[in-house]
């Protein structure tokens, strides 16, 4: 089940050393397995044989410029939310006609720099939103193309805080209205209206939910096509889980959910967009950390790290739970530990009462499954710079983000000099 993550044996992940790894370039370090990533690119690639479709990689999961080059090299696009990430997908290669553009806010100025370079499509998330793509595209007499993105009113079965495919979430619009745009839009002179989007969540386990959004954009595709409105394209978002807890998490197979896709789509021949971020690079990555100490509170054993929430969140943020282990193979008695970080506050805690062979200071730890929204929703809360990033490659690595300094922390602060009137 866990064949492609970042595959940990004797203390080595891909052939490089750990141990050396941590001594020469410092804890906390974001790593990532080069060949993890590819199998994931390489396996959704032979699902997807026969099918005109494209992949674009949810840049928010891992927007580091060296593994969007990796998706690059691939052929593989980007799903972007912001005109940072745009700078970064085309920075890395990607070519336009490969990047699309979802997300409630897009500014005026992001439209038109996205419609600038051309990219292959806006995933329209309101009718403000569409009206102000028609108005920018016409300034540039350009037309843009546009994708209505569904929201299908469907659970996803995950945390409420990436849950977006419910009526109750800010994103994408009704069908009732989405038929409504259609319906008007010949008024659309500068936008081209021929696709439909659907992103109902993240870390999804089951196919279930992922059916039910398909069976009813599917639905509404055939309306349109009777209607005389032409689908170009279908962008079946993200969302598939990976497995963060060995042996409980068990993620659908690439082929189920290709399969899945071709089912529901069954006689759709206009092109497919797929928008996966987590599943491609969450199990590449892991978290090296050293124990600061051991701390024995009154009732309970604290096993306090170098590496904090600032550095992963989603422990705090969504009660994630993350692999832990040592990597050194050396047996050592089970011990229950609290594992936490050196931040002040108390949601400051990787996990809660977690066996694992008991740790002394100084001793490596591994945190597993770290590749997708980690160092891409780091901070320096507690003024921690941020952690160093490494690719590794069959026994080789790379920095491909230099351990942050004081000064590039600070830099941009300065002392309340210059007073000015607004
Ligand atoms: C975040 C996001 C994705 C990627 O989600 P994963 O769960 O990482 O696959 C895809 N599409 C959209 C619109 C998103 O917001």
């Amino acid at each position: 089940m866990q064949e492609h993550q970042a595959s940990i044996t004797g203390g080595t992940c891909e052939g490089v050393d750990l141990a050396a790894l941590a001594q020469r370039e410092g804890t906390p370090l974001h790593a990532y397995s080069t060949s993890s990533i590819r199998q994931r690119i390489g396996d959704l690639k032979i699902a997807l044989a026969g099918l005109d479709a494209t992949i674009c990689f949810a840049v928010k999961a891992n927007p580091n410029l060296a593994i969007l080059q990796l998706m690059a090299n691939a052929g593989v696009g980007a799903d972007i939310v912001s005109v940072g990430e745009l700078r970064r997908a085309l920075n890395a290669g990607m070519p336009a006609e490969r990047i699309v553009f979802s997300g409630v806010g897009k500014s005026a100025d992001e439209i038109a720099g996205a419609l600038n370079v051309g990219i292959l499509r806006f995933n329209v998330e309101s009718l403000d939103e569409l009206h102000t793509l028609q108005r920018v595209a016409k300034a540039q007499e350009v037309t843009a193309r546009a994708a209505v993105r569904i929201n299908p009113d469907v659970d996803a079965q995950t945390h409420a805080k990436i849950s977006t495919g419910k009526s109750e979430n800010k994103f994408g619009v009704g069908i009732d209205e989405a038929r409504r745009w259609f319906a008007d839009r010949k008024a659309l002179t500068h936008v081209q209206l021929d696709g439909l989007h659907v992103h109902i969540g993240s870390q999804i386990l089951s196919l279930d939910p992922f059916r039910l959004a398909l069976q009813r954009v599917t639905a509404f595709w055939r309306e349109l096509e009777q209607a005389g409105h032409p689908v170009n394209s279908i962008d079946v978002g993200g969302g598939l889980g990976v497995c963060y807890r060995a042996g409980v998490d068990r993620p659908v197979a690439a082929a189920d959910y290709v399969d899945a896709i071709r089912e529901a789509l069954a006689g759709y021949r206009g092109r497919l967009l797929l928008e996966p971020g987590r599943w491609l690079v969450a199990e590449a990555g892991v978290l090296l950390t050293r124990v600061l100490r051991i701390k024995q509170g009154t009732e309970r054993r604290f096993l306090v790290l170098d590496a904090a929430m600032n550095d992963l969140q989603r422990p705090s943020l969504y009660d994630a739970w993350h692999d832990i282990v040592p990597v050194t193979d050396e047996p050592r008695p089970p011990t229950t530990y609290d594992i936490v970080g050196p931040v002040c506050e108390t949601g400051d805690t990787f996990a809660r009462a977690r066996e694992l062979p008991e740790c002394a200071a100084g001793d490596l730890l591994l945190i597993r499954a770290t590749g997708a929204y980690g160092a891409s929703m780091a901070s320096t809360y507690n003024s921690r710079p941020l952690a160093a990033e490494v690719l590794l490659d069959q026994g080789r690595y790379a920095v491909v983000r230099r351990r942050q300094h004081f000064e590039d922390m600070i830099a941009g602060e300065q002392p309340a000099r210059n007073w000015e009137t607004a």
